[in-house]
């Protein structure tokens, strides 16, 4: 495509578009990036220039683009009954076909599947459910919800209210009333001089203090992602989960992995719950259910839970596209992708190792003070002194790598000063080697911006 295609398309979204997530003038001095079509792992924008895609969308890509299949599930399925909806007692073959291919991949005991249009919809879902679930107990005063600081949970009020984002917080007072925060496993930003695992269990114990201070009469529930995505790839310590689980088990509270980034194969397990062992009473899901394709979402819901809302009269709550026919052929399909080509169990045995054996060398580089990761979720950070962990003083580093990244044609997202991927489950070992390649190139670049 021309120059000035660019251009016709940059000035449209300046005079009519309102992005999501956009510091809107800032954007508009510069010019919006156009992306126009992909393949596999790739991306092209509207200059024509290729791109790796590290972050698999918004980690969301995961059997990759240009699968024809997804694609002749939605016509096929836009033919047969474009639309209907699940209330009033009536359903239609997707959603439950749908609903029961998820059970079999859930953890034992959920074989249940409540469907949304979004993750953000998926937890606004269950902090519905869950205060739902204790009034039917009897219990209507188990209220309150427990997130943590920097932990992401979608964009409506009751996501970004169970998310900790600060940021998020400011706009518009929230979190909003009955929902609680603690502090977040991040040993390498926040874990000063203790040893992680010392620190896994010291910010464990906050929930147990948590639970107290409020009283568990009150607490209706726990939130956490297993692995924190959009705060930056947060991996805790090992030692944090298991005391985590310790002390879900000595309170009568509900527990809610928030799945939608570790679901379907992020992890090397189907779950980021398989991953850690936990035992969540919901986990809500989105993103790799269709491997974006389509927006769907839904929470997974314990059997126990399922007979107490059995009990509860009507529940009133649902979206007109809960369970949206064309959204549950597309995700049908995505999971007979991801279970016919063993893609998952590909990720557990081969790329998850290989990458993060090739991600583990870019510790070495002179900007980065950690590599780490998990499955197909890796996290730099770009410190100023390796030694003191010491953070660039100057904001917008991790930006500055960001635009060295889309100049030599890679994908990765800057969190502050912490650079983050998320490619696409099928991507392969060459292309492994290209994306180590372009970030090394991409952190040479910024280190001589930053370090001179
Ligand atoms: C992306 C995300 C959400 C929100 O999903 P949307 O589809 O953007 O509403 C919720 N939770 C987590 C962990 C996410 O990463």
């Amino acid at each position: 495509m021309s120059d000035s295609q660019t251009l016709h398309w940059q000035a449209l979204s300046r005079d009519h578009h309102l992005p999501p997530f956009t510091d809107y003038k800032a954007l508009n001095a510069k010019g919006t990036r156009i992306i126009t079509r992909a393949s596999g792992v790739y991306l092209w924008d509207s200059d024509g220039q290729r791109i790796l895609d590290a972050m698999a969308g918004l980690w969301c890509v995961n059997v990759g683009y240009g699968r024809e299949e997804l694609v002749e599930a939605a016509a096929r399925q836009m033919r047969e009954l474009p639309y209907y909806n699940l209330f009033f007692q009536t359903a239609h073959p997707p959603a439950l076909a749908l609903a029961q291919a998820i059970a079999e991949l859930a953890p034992a005991g959920m074989q249940h599947v409540f469907f949304t249009g979004s993750g953000s919809e998926a937890n606004d879902t269950v902090l519905r459910m869950v205060r739902h679930y204790w009034a039917i107990k009897g219990q209507p005063e188990k209220k309150v919800v427990i997130g943590r600081w920097n932990g992401y949970h979608g964009s409506t009020v009751a996501g970004a209210s169970l998310g900790g984002m600060k940021a998020m917080h400011g706009q518009g007072d929230f979190p909003i009333p009955g929902i609680e925060h603690i502090d977040q496993p991040y040993w390498y930003g926040e874990g000063g001089d203790m040893e992680p695992e010392e620190f896994g269990i010291r910010i464990a114990d906050q929930l147990e203090q948590k639970i107290r201070e409020i009283g568990e009469d009150k607490v209706a529930a726990f939130i956490a992602e297993p692995i924190q995505g959009a705060g930056g790839v947060i991996i805790p310590p090992d030692s944090y989960w298991p005391r985590i689980k310790e002390i879900l088990a000595r309170h009568d509270i509900l527990f809610i992995a928030d799945e939608v980034i570790c679901g379907f194969g992020r992890t090397g397990e189907w779950f980021g719950s398989d991953y850690y062992g936990l035992e969540p009473d919901l986990m809500p899901i989105a993103k790799g259910l269709t491997s974006g394709y389509i927006p769907m979402g839904g929470v997974i819901v314990r059997d126990e839970v399922v007979r107490t809302l059995n009990e509860g009269g009507e529940f009133y709550h649902g979206f007109t596209y809960s369970g949206h026919p064309v959204a549950a052929a597309v995700a049908l399909e995505n999971l007979r992708i991801l279970r016919e080509e063993r893609i998952v169990e590909r990720v557990k045995a081969q790329t998850a190792p290989y990458l993060q054996r090739r991600w583990q060398e870019l510790a070495e580089h002179p900007l980065v003070g950690q590599a780490r990761g998990v499955g197909l979720l890796g996290a730099l950070e770009l410190v100023k002194n390796k030694k003191t962990r010491e953070r660039f003083a100057e904001p917008g580093v991790g930006m500055r790598c960001r635009e060295h990244c889309f100049r030599n044609g890679l994908v990765m997202r800057a969190v502050g000063d912490t650079m983050i991927i998320s490619p696409p489950l099928v991507i392969g070992e060459q292309e492994i080697d290209e994306l180590i390649d372009k970030v090394r190139l991409c952190l040479d670049a910024t280190a001589r911006d930053v370090l001179g």
